[in-house]
């Protein structure tokens, strides 16, 4: 097209201008040329003759004038790795002779680098010969402009990309735990709250997962293993689930699973198999061979309702949990049933404590040798307003489990302290009154402060802490605090010694004032030799640290007769009196109400 605009761009038949005018046009364009700086060249095709202007030569620095350049002048000043498209182009122009256009370097005599533009059309001579007229400039500061700016651009797109790179990282971190790298609790809730929306989704299960035997691999083996249990159990789970599903890990030693799509419960049912038999196997740490096992609570529905899933679930894992561990419970309506019923439970209590229903019942201890009456042991009961008088063991726990534990023993120590009161403003003798407390009241920091305001005489009130609060013995924090409700004239007491573990170390590192022997190790007493050395062998040890022993559970004269022999020193049972409440309990302290048989007969009869 430009090839044959510019072969009819110079019609045959133009009007001549005048000398002067032509003289005038071509000055004008010289000048033009030389303020512009580009350079003229010509090449006639058919005699291969290259005509160059001196701009020409400025350009490429040749040094010369010449006007008729060698073809190989301008070949040989192209930078090597640009000669064979710059020559490319220029034969392409030739063919179709059609318009040159092309950019290249050349390499000036000093070695520095030029970037030229090179444009030229075709047109055909006076002589009728194919020719090029082409003009060539210095683009060598756009170039490197560009080049710049090029430069400028990457670094920063660079820069966006490393941002965005960073940012996704703090995401991930955000949203996964960096022990198995698997989605925490915050990116299982997001994922949780997407599913309703989701239309693709058919049926909808969650499954909480947890690990059985991990506190004790822990414990036992030291946090190397268990993170290593915990990073096997995280792949087998993973490996375990279709892809489609999810994993996250919610805490410690617990995992959720959501699963979609699955085509019915016998599916769900291969899943939780598959996952239990992968998690039972054993794991290589070290020398050793590590075993876990999973307990799975699952909850499922037919549509993409994730509503009550998690909560559902987890009920479920309580329940497996409960009913021994390493197995897979399905959460039923019964168990909600029995989930509300608990609620409600727990609410009642919280208004139970308020309308002051907690109240203590009063246990008589005797001297094992004397049979007199050493002290009581205070014991919740709650005066429930429709179902009667209840034993801790129906509400004990739920209160601990919505963290009502330390306000039941508050209660009780109160009500001991006013019955307390009472008895001694009617003139009786009170002996000393042990109250049962809990591990969240003795982790509680404000406690000292609390009882400290009750204002207790020394040496009227013991405290029975359960053996288990002493089983992390490395707590000094608790042993400060302890020795502090010693200095309160306050003594204390090991309850249900001997069921749990680690009651020696509690036992060197307490000093408490007394242990309460646990009543399963006294039943057997009197039929059975060995318990009757195991028992003699803790009241040995007792001894050993001046630590005085009180048998729990004496349930017949037997037993009584049997423990005092063996050197306990106080007797608690039912074989001589029931938990009674305190209107019952102020018979004992009567001047007359002095051995075995008439405290007996003094509490005979009472409701436990
Ligand atoms: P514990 O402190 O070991 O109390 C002894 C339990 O054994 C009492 O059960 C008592 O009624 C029962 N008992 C007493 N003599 C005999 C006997 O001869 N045979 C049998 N089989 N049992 C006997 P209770 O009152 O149901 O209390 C159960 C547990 O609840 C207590 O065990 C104690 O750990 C806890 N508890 C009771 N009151 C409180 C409280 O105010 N605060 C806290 N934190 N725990 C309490
Ligand atoms: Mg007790
Ligand atoms: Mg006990």
């Amino acid at each position: 097209m430009e090839a044959s605009k510019a072969e009819t761009a110079l019609p045959e038949n133009r009007p001549t201008r005048s000398e002067q005018e032509f003289q005038d046009l071509l000055r004008r364009l010289e000048l033009a040329l030389d303020a512009s700086r580009i350079g003229v060249w010509e090449h006639s095709i058919a005699t291969s003759e290259i005509l160059w202007d001196a701009q020409m030569h400025r350009l490429y620095e040749t040094g010369e004038t010449c006007r008729e350049v060698p073809a190989w002048l301008w070949s040989n000043a192209i930078h090597p790795d640009d000669r064979e498209q710059a020559e490319y182009d220029f034969d392409q122009a030739i063919a179709t002779r059609g318009a040159y256009n092309s950019q290249f370097r050349i390499v000036l005599p000093s070695g520095e680098i030029r970037h030229l533009r090179s444009r030229a059309h075709f047109y055909v001579d006076a002589e009728g010969l194919p020719s090029f007229i082409g003009a060539e400039w210095d683009v060598t500061a756009d170039v490197l402009l560009n080049a710049e700016l090029a430069g400028q651009k990457m670094v920063a797109e660079a820069r966006a990309l490393a941002l965005e790179e960073s940012n996704a990282r703090i995401e991930h971190v955000a949203d996964h735990d960096y022990l198995t790298g698997l989605p925490n609790r915050r990116l299982l809730d997001k994922r949780l709250a997407e599913l309703p929306a989701d239309r693709s989704i058919t049926t909808l299960g969650v499954l909480h997962l947890d690990l059985d035997q991990f506190k004790q691999i822990n414990d036992s083996h030291g946090h190397a293993a268990g993170d290593a249990v915990l990073r096997a159990a995280a792949l087998r789970i993973t490996a375990a689930i279709p892809a489609n599903g999810m994993v996250a890990r919610v805490g410690g030693d617990e995992f959720v699973i959501v699963l979609v799509n699955f085509s019915d419960l016998a599916e769900l049912k291969l899943i939780t198999d598959d996952l239990q038999r992968r998690l039972r196997k054993k794991i290589r740490f070290g020398q050793e061979m590590l075993q876990s096992g999973a307990s799975i609570g699952v909850s499922w529905s037919g549509d993409r309702r994730a509503r009550n899933l998690l909560a559902e679930s987890d009920l479920a894992l309580y329940q497996a949990k409960k009913l021994g561990r390493n197995r897979v419970e399905f959460f039923t309506r019964q168990l909600q049933e029995d989930l509300r019923a608990k609620r409600r439970l727990a609410e009642e209590l919280k208004l139970g404590l308020e309308r002051g229903e907690i109240v203590p019942y009063y246990q008589v201890q005797l001297d094992a040798r004397t049979r007199e009456v050493i002290g009581f042991e205070a014991l919740a009961r709650w005066k429930h307003p429709e179902k009667g008088v209840l034993a801790p063991g129906i509400f004990l726990k739920i209160a601990d489990e919505h963290g009502l534990a330390a306000e039941i023993d508050a209660a009780i120590l109160k009500n001991v302290l006013e019955d307390r009161l009472f008895w001694l403003l009617q003139g009786f003798a009170v002996p000393r009154i042990a109250v049962n407390i809990s591990a969240s009241r003795l982790a509680d920091p404000t406690l000292l402060g609390k009882l400290r305001k009750l204002d207790i005489p020394p040496d009227v009130i013991v405290f029975e802490l359960v053996e288990t609060i002493f089983l992390d013995d490395s707590d000094e924090k608790l042993l400060d605090h302890i020795g502090d409700i010693k200095q309160m004239g306050i003594d204390i007491e090991i309850d249900d010694f001997g069921s749990g573990h680690a009651s020696l170390i509690g036992l060197v590192k307490l000093r408490p004032k007394r242990l309460k022997i646990d009543r399963q190790l006294i039943a057997e007493v009197v039929s059975s030799a060995e318990q009757r050395r195991v028992v003699g062998s803790i009241v040995e040890i007792a001894k050993a640290l001046d630590v005085e022993v009180i048998a729990e559970g004496i349930e017949t004269e037997a037993h009584a007769v049997v423990l005092a022999q063996l050197g306990c020193d106080g007797l608690q049972g039912y074989a001589f009196g029931y938990p009674a409440p305190a209107a019952e309990t102020a018979r004992l302290f009567s001047p007359m109400a002095n051995g075995i048989e008439k405290q007996k007969a003094a509490v005979g009869g009472t409701a436990r």
